[in-house]
């Protein structure tokens, strides 16, 4: 790695690659993050009832994720808007856990929440709004589960290994970056997908990194094509919200993916997964049950003949 790169992100060294650490591998159940499988973590925004939470979980499981994400403590821009089932949604992720065999990721906002959200979780998701809380980082780093670390929407790159490395100060190396998008003048966007930062954390952390191309986008209609410039990246897996109503969703439904749309981004991701030699989804969904039929000749869509 360029010399430049170690001055630059010298308050993060041990995120860093050198020649005794490449690459960090996060184990969680059955599965291992930042290795030679890319993962998939889909699921709502915020865990609503039972039904909606399992309908997700099974569908996104034989869509080919791997990972459950739901969140049961909602950090909310806005104190007028749902704010999450806490311990109630908790349970229905240790539940859908069972039922569907998917490792769970879910926020934690407080220190002192820590140890009940670790006791549900397999992941414990630090969200962009508390990358820089020190005390909720150790608490979650004292957890010993793995830690799914969100950059801050004003935080740089170097800001984002700072907070990781707080992580491994504290003991604990599990830790995954996430780049979800940052705030900057354009405001058609939710946020600005930063894929050079993904390019950039690959080449120098030997952390797992992850994108969240739902809050990069904000919108659903753009999370595919984010999807897919993450896989062009370089990152490991994606962060991906998914809704079966998406329109009735209580939180963040606009940029969050009906079953049908989730389908069509994973199967548009095979060939770019293919560039990079990872094997597509492992994915159990019939023809019928994906959506709209893909034309296999041209890897293309099907679209009525309109008179
Ligand atoms: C989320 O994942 O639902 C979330 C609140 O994300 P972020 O912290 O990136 O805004
Ligand atoms: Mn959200």
């Amino acid at each position: 790695m360029c010399e430049s790169w170690h001055e630059r992100f010298a308050e993060a060294t041990d995120c860093l690659k050198s020649a005794r650490r490449r690459q960090t591998v996060v184990p969680v159940l059955d599965l291992v993050i930042g290795g030679d499988e890319f993962i998939t973590m889909a699921g709502p925004c915020s865990v609503e009832t039972e039904s909606q939470l399992m309908t997700t979980a099974n569908h996104v499981r034989r869509a080919g994720a791997r990972v459950l994400r739901g969140g049961a403590f909602k950090p909310r821009s806005s104190p007028y808007t749902f704010q999450g089932l806490g311990l109630e949604g908790l349970k229905m992720l240790a539940h859908a856990r069972e039922e569907s065999g998917l490792a769970i990721v879910t926020e934690v906002m407080s220190e002192s929440d820590v140890p009940m959200v670790a006791e549900y979780a397999d992941i414990l998701q630090i969200g962009s709004r508390s990358m820089e809380n020190y005390s909720l980082l150790e608490a979650a780093a004292h957890s010993g589960r793995p830690v799914l670390l969100k950059r801050g929407m004003m935080a740089t790159v170097a800001d984002l290994l700072r907070s990781a490395q707080c992580i491994l100060d504290h003991g604990n190396p599990q830790v995954i970056l996430c780049e979800r998008g940052i705030r900057t003048f354009e405001t058609a966007m939710r946020n600005t997908f930063d894929a050079a930062a993904i390019a950039l954390l690959k080449q120098v952390s030997h952390l797992p990194v992850i994108a969240d191309p739902s809050h990069a986008a904000g919108h659903r209609d753009l999370v595919p094509a984010l999807a897919r410039i993450a896989v062009a990246a370089g990152t490991d897996g994606l962060l991906v919200e998914v809704h079966p109503n998406p329109d009735k969703a209580w939180s963040d439904g606009e940029q969050s993916l009906d079953f049908a749309g989730f389908d069509e981004m994973m199967a548009d991701l095979d060939p770019y997964l293919a560039l990079r030699g990872l094997a597509s989804h492992d994915r159990e969904l019939s023809q019928r049950e994906r959506g709209r039929p893909r034309c296999e000749a041209v890897g293309s869509y099907y679209t009525e003949a309109v008179g």
